[in-house]
């Protein structure tokens, strides 16, 4: 056992449909454990975990929930962890929506617990997922009770102008209601962007750059001068880019039709737009994108749904760089997808070339599992794969605010 076992956090960041921990020290960024449990309230439920370096893997059951995966992970795999366990000083949470009232990361009291609560409308898939975590670990870690922190997602958006957050509807909805745009994945655009400053040799606050989160979740955000002005999530985590499940930007007029015209309820339509379209919607087979890449050049559905997901991308590349004010230093691409698929950065950059990009192949096909590097030839402009790191940087976070207590 290591001897410099010391302030390790512990982050669990519980999904709609996964649940992925880690436990890692903030300052020499060493994980000491990490691990992933997929396809919650599916016919088969896993658990892979890494720990001081061996790999496991194991089925959990079918049919598991949040409740049953978290302790699984507590009595399964944490309580054989005696020494990690006893030099745990905080945990962190990644928590999706702050709704209107929660800017940034918090100390979790009852008050901080209840404005999650307040903001599930915000986030229906996720905020729930998040508050079963919370309310499970403080129960088994109660020593740490007043040591669990929040880390939302929305935070990176505080700064976005009202041009981006407003949505064109009476502006009493958004005065009464707080329905605006909140954005999502703001850990990790924050974290590649802060990234992407030091390969750039940048200030942050003077860095002009668009990143896109690629994962089952998909979103990108504008950053202009260090600020984020504008990103595709909107007042919940539904809007934007093609996902694996979620559809992203749609007409509204088709909730209408499918309520008025299919007699789908209002509760139908809200899991088709979140669980059932996206890759899977498009391909009626998969949201996998391993499953995308096997088959693109051979499955007429895979190359539709690809082609769509691409399509949708480079719009937004294109419509993002009118926010850059005369300068884009780099598109960074990242998450699973980002980071994984050669395939959707060569497809999405071929149709900018009118705007300035160029791929360099071999760079491309280099920059996977985990690596991080320029994947364009001069004169292009410049893109970088960057691997995201979303537990050291709700990590970092939560022992920020440890800190300052
Ligand atoms: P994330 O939500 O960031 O964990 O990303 C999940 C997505 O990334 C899923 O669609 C995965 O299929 C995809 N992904 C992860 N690793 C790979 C890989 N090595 N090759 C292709 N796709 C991958």
């Amino acid at each position: 056992m290591d001897k410099k076992l010391n302030n390790l956090i512990f982050v669990l960041n519980c999904g709609s449909s996964s649940i992925k921990f880690a436990i890692l020290n903030p300052n020499n960024k060493k994980k000491y454990l990490s691990g992933l449990v997929e396809c919650l309230f599916l016919s088969e439920t896993y658990i892979k975990w890494q720990c001081l370096g061996v790999k496991y893997k194991k089925k959990i059951g079918s049919n598991v929930s949040h409740e049953d995966a978290l302790n699984f992970i507590i009595d399964k795999v944490l309580k054989k962890q005696e020494d990690i366990l006893k030099n745990l000083i905080g945990i962190g949470h990644r928590v999706v929506h702050g709704g209107a009232k929660i800017k940034k990361s918090t100390l979790i009291n009852n008050d901080v617990i209840k404005c999650i609560q307040d903001a599930v409308s915000f986030a229906p898939l996720h905020n729930p997922a998040n508050l079963i975590g919370i309310k499970i670990i403080i129960e088994k870690y109660p020593s740490l009770s007043r040591k669990n922190v929040a880390v939302f997602d929305t935070s990176f958006y505080q700064k976005m102008p009202e041009t981006s957050f407003l949505y064109a509807i009476p502006y009493n909805f958004y005065k009464k209601y707080g329905i605006r745009r909140y954005g999502a994945h703001g850990t990790s655009h924050n974290y590649v962007a802060y990234q992407a400053s030091i390969m750039l040799n940048k200030k942050f606050k003077s860095l002009n750059i668009i990143t896109c989160h690629l994962g089952n979740g998909a979103s990108i955000s504008a950053i202009c001068n260090g600020i984020c002005v504008d990103t595709s999530m909107g007042l919940t985590p539904l809007e934007g880019l093609v996902m694996g499940t979620r559809s992203g930007d749609l007409d509204p007029s088709i909730i209408f039709f499918m309520n008025k015209n299919l007699n789908l309820s209002i509760n139908e339509i809200e899991i088709i737009l979140n669980k059932k379209s996206g890759l899977l919607g498009l391909s009626g087979i998969s949201n996998d994108f391993r499953y995308f890449e096997k088959n693109y050049y051979f499955k007429k559905h895979a190359k539709r749904s690809v082609d769509v997901f691409c399509h949708r991308l480079s719009k937004y590349i294109a419509s993002y760089m009118s926010l850059m004010e005369n300068r884009l230093d780099a598109v960074i691409f990242t998450g699973g997808i980002g980071e994984n698929v050669p395939l959707i950065r060569e497809l999405t950059l071929s149709s900018l070339s009118i705007l300035g990009f160029k791929i360099n192949s071999e760079f491309n096909l280099s920059m996977i599992r985990g690596k991080s590097g320029l994947i364009t030839e001069y004169p292009s402009r410049p893109v970088f794969v960057i691997a995201t790191d979303e537990e050291l940087a709700i990590a970092q976070e939560t022992n920020n605010i440890l800190n300052k207590k």
